[in-house]
């Protein structure tokens, strides 16, 4: 289906960790994840031909502004302020931050509890922002991967780690069972969508292709793929 090939290989900047929407298989080295089926299910239906670039999350914006990329998937949550500097698509998951805490803590229980804690987050995320902007008198800590907050977390050198719900679920899920869990209630409502330099004419294309792939059950079948029951 969809629309005539297009010759030129676009470059699709994603963040090179961010379970479970784009990681780098250990056996492969490939890209995988919802985000990484999602966008080639796209780029099918638009007839489009891309190539993924893994990077760190805080260098798809920039990259995007100055035309270095022609798209980025990333889990990337759809903000006012990134709206001034580049495109989105229309959004394409539904998100949000929570808290992470050691399992066996019981003096944080959600936001207000965070005043003069050491929590860890990731540089460049709207993570970052809320603690800055929310919740000024937490001590923010950011790293440049998410691991390492978490590392930070189980080794107690932080209170909470404040990060994508998601992310967060799978990462307890699949490496910290019994040792870390979430607290309180999401605590922002964050649509994820795919970035673009500002003008591109590539946001239609894709607009278009993710409306018919959601018509079309594509997007039903990757998301069970990855989260198991349908949205
Ligand atoms: N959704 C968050 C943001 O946009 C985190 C994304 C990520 O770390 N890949 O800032």
């Amino acid at each position: 289906a969809g629309g005539k090939k297009e010759d030129k290989t676009l470059i699709v900047a994603t963040d090179n960790s961010f379970v479970p929407f784009e990681y780098s298989d250990k056996d492969s080295g490939e890209m995988k994840g919802f985000d990484i089926d999602l966008m080639k299910a796209i780029a099918k239906e638009a007839g489009l031909k891309i190539k993924f670039k893994p990077m760190k999350f805080d260098g798809i914006v920039p990259g995007l502004k100055s035309k270095r990329w022609d798209m980025g998937i990333a889990g990337m949550s759809i903000t006012d302020e990134r709206k001034k500097s580049i495109d989105f698509s229309d959004p394409y998951y539904e998100s949000g931050l929570i808290i992470g805490v050691q399992a066996d803590n019981t003096d944080i229980k959600g936001s207000e509890d965070l005043a003069g804690k050491k929590v860890s987050t990731k540089t460049g995320t709207t993570s970052q922002d809320y603690l800055k902007n929310k919740i000024p008198e937490a001590k923010s800590v950011a790293f440049p991967e998410i691991n390492q907050a978490y590392q930070e977390l189980s080794a107690g050198r932080v209170d909470a780690t404040l990060y994508d719900m998601p992310n967060l679920a799978y990462y307890i899920k699949t490496k910290a069972k019994g040792k870390i869990k979430m607290v309180g209630k999401k605590m922002t409502a964050e649509s994820y969508g795919i970035g673009f330099p500002k003008g591109s004419d590539l946001v239609g294309k894709v607009n278009k292709a993710l409306k018919t792939i959601r018509d079309n059950g594509t997007y039903d079948k990757i998301y069970k793929k990855w989260f198991g029951e349908k949205p």
